[in-house]
C-alpha cells in the first residue's frame, strides 16, 4: 500500500512534483556546462530517454554565462525544467548573470559547500526570483560543524554510522528551517540527504520522512557502475519508494568509458515500472529456463520479442495509447507456461522438448497452434495483429 507522499506541491518549470503529482525522473548532464552545444544536447537526449527534470553544473562564471545560450537551444525543442547546481560560489554567479537566476527552473544549494552568506544570498535570489530550491546535502560534503558537535554530545551513546545519518538529517532540517526563516516557503523547498551506502540512505530519507512533510529528491550518491550500480540504487530507492517516500529521484550512475548518459534514466523507469508505479514499455514475462527445457529457442524467442519492442516502441507509443500497459509471456514448458501465458494479455508456451510446436493465448483463452520452423515469424505476427486491434484509436 502506497501512502501520501508530500501534500506540498513543489512547482518546477513546467513540472509539479510532490502532492499527487507522479515521482518524476531526473538526470543530470555531465558535459562541461560552458560548452553550449554539448550541454544543450546532451539536455535534449536525457529528456529524449524520459528524464523529466535535468540539472547542470554551475561552478563558474563560464557556466553561468552559459545558461541563457544553452536554455535558448533547449525551449527550442523541450520545456524541460533546469535545475543549476550550485556549490562554493552559487551566490556570486547568481548575483553576476541575473538572466541565469532568472531563466534557472530551480536551484540546488549544498549547505555543506555554502557558507552562511551563500546560503542566504542563495535563497533571497531564490525568493526574488520565485524559484524552488533543493537542499542537497550530501555524505561526501556534509557539514563538519553539525557533525563534530553531534559527535561531540553522542560519542558514548550512538556508533559513528548512526551520528553521521543524524547530521545528514540535521544538515538538511536546520538548512530548511533557515530558508523558511529567509522567506521561502513549504511549496519553494525540496530535501535531499544523499549517501552511497544503501542502508544508511534509507535511514537518512525514512528519518526526514517521519520528522518533515518537505518534497523529497531521492538518490544513492555515487552508487557505482554497472550491474552494482543498479542494484544498489535498486534496492534503496524501491524500499524508499514503496513506503511512499520520495517525490522525484535520480539513478546515480557511473556510465562506462563512451557509454550513454542516459542509462541512468532507462535504470530509472524500470525502477518505476517494476514497482508498478508507471509503465513505459509493454512487460515480457519469460521462464528463465530449467531442466525441462532442451534446447534454447525459449531464450532466442524472449530475445526476439524484446527487440521487437524496442525497435517498434517509439511507432507504437505513437499509434497505439496505452500499450506500454502490455504484458505478453514467453513460456518454455506446460509447467507454467499456459499458466502465465493467460495471466498476460497475449502469451506463447513451448513445450519444453522439441521447439517446432507452441500454444499461443489471447486475453486469456487459447488462440491457436503454431507449428514449423517459423514460429517466431508468426507470433510476432499475431502480436502485432493484437496491438492494433487492442489499442486502435
Ligand atoms: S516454465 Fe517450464 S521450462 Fe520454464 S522454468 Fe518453468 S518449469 Fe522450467
Amino acid at each position: 500500500m502506497i501512502k501520501q507522499r508530500t501534500s506540498h506541491t513543489v512547482n518546477i518549470g513546467t513540472i509539479s512534483i510532490g502532492g499527487n503529482f507522479p515521482i518524476a525522473i531526473q538526470s543530470m548532464t555531465n558535459t562541461p556546462t560552458e560548452n553550449v552545444k554539448e550541454t544543450s544536447q546532451q539536455i535534449l537526449d536525457l529528456n529524449a530517454a524520459g528524464a523529466q527534470i535535468v540539472r547542470i553544473t554551475i561552478n563558474d562564471i563560464k557556466a553561468a554565462l552559459a545558461v541563457p545560450k544553452i536554455i535558448e537551444i533547449v525551449r527550442k525543442k523541450s520545456s524541460v525544467p533546469l535545475v543549476g547546481d550550485f556549490h562554493f560560489n552559487g551566490n556570486l554567479l547568481l548575483q553576476k548573470v541575473p538572466e541565469c537566476a532568472q531563466l534557472l527552473d530551480k536551484y540546488r544549494i549544498n549547505p555543506g559547500n555554502a557558507d552562511n552568506k551563500n546560503f542566504r544570498e542563495m535563497c533571497e535570489i531564490a525568493l526574488k526570483n520565485q524559484k524552488p530550491i533543493r537542499i542537497g546535502v550530501n555524505s561526501g560534503s556534509l557539514d563538519q560543524k553539525i557533525l563534530n558537535k553531534l559527535t561531540e554530545k553522542n560519542i558514548k551513546t550512538k556508533s559513528s554510522e548512526e551520528i553521521f545519518v543524524e547530521a545528514m538529517i540535521a544538515s538538511c532540517l536546520t538548512s530548511a528551517k533557515l530558508a523558511e526563516s529567509i522567506g521561502l516557503n513549504k511549496n519553494q523547498i525540496v530535501l535531499s540527504g544523499k549517501v552511497s551506502q544503501t542502508q544508511q540512505m534509507i535511514a537518512v530519507y525514512e528519518a526526514l520522512a517521519q520528522k518533515s512533510d518537505y518534497a523529497l529528491h531521492l538518490g544513492l550518491t555515487e552508487a557505482g557502475s554497472g550491474e552494482s550500480g543498479i542494484i544498489q540504487s535498486t534496492s534503496a530507492l524501491s524500499i524508499l519508494l514503496q513506503q511512499g517516500i520520495g517525490d522525484t529521484f535520480r539513478v546515480s550512475l557511473t556510465p562506462t568509458p563512451k557509454s550513454s548518459r542516459t542509462k541512468e534514466v532507462e535504470v530509472a523507469q524500470m525502477i518505476l515500472q517494476s514497482l508498478e508505479l508507471k509503465h513505459f514499455r509493454p512487460k515480457v514475462i519469460s521462464c528463465p529456463g530449467c531442466g525441462r527445457t532442451s534446447g534454447d529457442y525459449f531464450q532466442k524467442l524472449t530475445q526476439c520479442v524484446n527487440k521487437k519492442i524496442d525497435q517498434e516502441l517509439t511507432r507504437w507509443k505513437t499509434k497505439y495509447p496505452g500499450i506500454e500497459n502490455l504484458k505478453i509471456a514467453v513460456m518454455g514448458c506446460v509447467v507454467n507456461g499456459p499458466g502465465e501465458s493467460t495471466h498476460c494479455d497475449i502469451g506463447i508456451s513451448l513445450p519444453g522438448r522439441g521447439e517446432n510446436f507452441a500454444v499461443v493465448f489471447q486475453d486469456g483463452k487459447k488462440l491457436c497452434n503454431l507449428k514449423g520452423n517459423d514460429i517466431e515469424e508468426k507470433f510476432l505476427k499475431i502480436l502485432e495483429d493484437y496491438i492494433k486491434e487492442k489499442y486502435k484509436d
